[in-house]
């Protein structure tokens, strides 16, 4: 399984892009339900009101021929009645019929329509052309029955109308049995949502049902309003984004320092521990010498008493410094690791540590490749000083990729299970570790840098083998250098297990 941080950074990119498309998507669609309610409202409200209107108008019908069969015996006798007026006031009204007592109607259809009339007690529809917009309306009375002729089109209050017929996009129709009245032709293509709405005009005499269909095309939704949310949504993961890499970056330093402090202590305790090494070979050497000098009294003539004194005083200063010594070795001397020890999983370790190490990596434009197993490696160790060993090997292998010129910089980190440990190898192919050196590098003050302490080495092999553990470091033939870090595996059952 091979992963870099380059590869995390890119999946990272991906779920942000993710979050923002799903986003824009769900905001657009509630924000396209929203325009769709609104406008299919509207439909509705204006549907309502030409229901309304064109019903009004053919209740009008309705109570025009009432008052014309209550009228009727005393106008009847007059040369011009005055219901031949009524096309002045009700302009849809073209022509009126009356058939007198007896007489026959000049159709058969109006006929039929009165009987029909006498039948229901209100007025029948006769010689119904919808699509020319005209029809009869008949109603039987005594003595006289009435037809009205009426315009349908003349029928509609177009001064009251809710809406433009000739660039409306609602189509409405005027139906029955069949036949239907463009009202207005609206524009009706496919594709999109239908809005409809079907309606009984309310008039028994004339029984119209009026449909109005609006199609509402993708065009009609509000891009603009998608594009305002994306942009919004777009504005608020990069602030999200920017906010998350702020803390991310101020977490990385705080951790860095602490790192720091601890490897500076550490160091510092390395630097007393070498001291101490340093110091006591000459301490013993003034031991031995002293000791010397006491030989050398036994020969002839020998100052007893003042010999005696001096060596016994060398001997006491001697003794007291090597007690001074012995008390900073106690003073400098490591905690013991080993009790300290729980298990931490290497994969998360090696993590932590190529994390804080994320802007170095980049700014030396190293893309670390882990070879690291499916299962996670559980180690016996101290987090905090396998995090330091990590972070210096590392720091290390960054130090060499430095030196390889413009040549391609490799860094490899393999983590595996070694004879019944685990094992985290680092490998760079920097300039690698000639033999003669090979044998200092873990030597305390051993460095090839100018500003190198030449502690890291020893604190980390110090470091893993209070854990129980090794450090090695190897040069292969083919270049590079090789570090092999060794601690003990955490038993499968062990109740620490992370
Ligand atoms: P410092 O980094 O202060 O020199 P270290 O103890 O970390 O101290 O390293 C000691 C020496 O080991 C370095 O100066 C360098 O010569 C050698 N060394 C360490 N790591 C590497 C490496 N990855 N490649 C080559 N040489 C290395």
């Amino acid at each position: 399984m091979q992963k870099c941080a380059m590869l995390q950074l890119r999946q990272r990119r991906w779920i942000w892009l993710l979050a923002w498309g799903l986003l824009s998507a769900l905001g657009s669609l509630v924000l396209a339900r929203l325009a769709l309610a609104e406008l299919r409202d509207a439909f509705e409200t204006d549907a309502r009101i030409m229901h309304r209107l064109l019903s009004q108008r053919v209740v009008q019908h309705d109570a025009v021929m009432a008052t014309l069969a209550l009228l009727q015996p005393r106008q009847s006798a007059q040369p011009q009645p005055p219901e031949q007026r009524l096309g002045a006031v009700y302009p849809q009204i073209l022509a009126l019929q009356r058939r007198d007592a007896g007489a026959p109607w000049p159709q058969d259809s109006l006929r039929a329509a009165e009987a029909r009339s006498r039948q229901s007690r209100h007025a029948a529809l006769a010689n119904l052309d919808l699509a020319a917009g005209r029809y009869q309306l008949v109603l039987g009375a005594d003595p006289s029955s009435y037809a009205l002729l009426i315009d349908l089109r003349a029928t509609v209050p177009w001064s009251e109308w809710p809406m433009r017929p000739d660039s409306s996009p609602v189509r409405v129709t005027l139906e029955h049995q069949g036949q239907r009245f463009l009202l207005q032709p609206g524009q009706v293509r496919d594709g999109g949502w239908r809005f409809d709405f079907h309606k009984h005009l309310a008039a028994d005499s004339q029984p119209f049902d009026m449909v109005a269909v609006r199609q509402v095309g993708w065009q009609a939704l509000p891009w603009g309003w998608f594009l305002a949310w994306a942009g919004a949504m777009a504005a608020l993961l990069l602030a999200l984004q920017a906010l998350q890499r702020q803390r991310a970056g101020r977490r990385r330093a705080e951790e860095l320092l602490r790192l720091g402090q601890i490897s500076r202590l550490n160091s510092l305790g390395e630097l007393a521990a070498g001291m101490a090494h340093e110091l006591n070979q000459p301490l013993t050497a003034v031991l031995a010498n002293t000791q010397a000098a006491s030989r050398l009294l036994r020969e002839d003539p020998p100052d007893l008493a003042t010999a005696r004194t001096a060596m016994t005083q060398a001997v006491e200063q001697a003794r007291r410094a090597a007690s001074v010594v012995g008390r900073l070795r106690r003073l400098v001397e490591r905690p013991e690791l080993s009790g300290q020890v729980q298990p931490v999983l290497l994969q998360e370790a090696l993590d932590n540590a190529l994390y804080l190490l994320e802007p170095e990596l980049s700014r030396r434009h190293v893309q670390p490749v882990r070879k690291t197993p499916a299962t996670p490696l559980a180690v016996l160790a101290d987090p905090v000083a396998l995090e330091q060993i990590i972070h210096n090997l590392l720091m290390n292998a960054l130090q060499a990729l430095e030196q390889t010129g413009a040549g391609p910089r490799e860094l490899t980190l393999s983590l595996s299970e070694d004879q019944g440990q685990g094992l985290l190898s680092v490998y760079d192919n920097g300039p690698g570790i000639p033999p003669e050196r090979m044998a200092r590098i873990f030597e305390p003050f051993f460095t090839t840098r100018q500003a190198g302490l030449g502690l890291g080495l020893s604190l980390c092999e110090t470091l893993a083998v209070g854990m129980g553990g090794a450090l090695s470091a190897s040069s292969p033939a083919s270049g590079g250098a090789e570090f092999r870090l060794t601690l003990p595996l955490a038993a499968p059952d062990d109740p620490k297990q992370p």
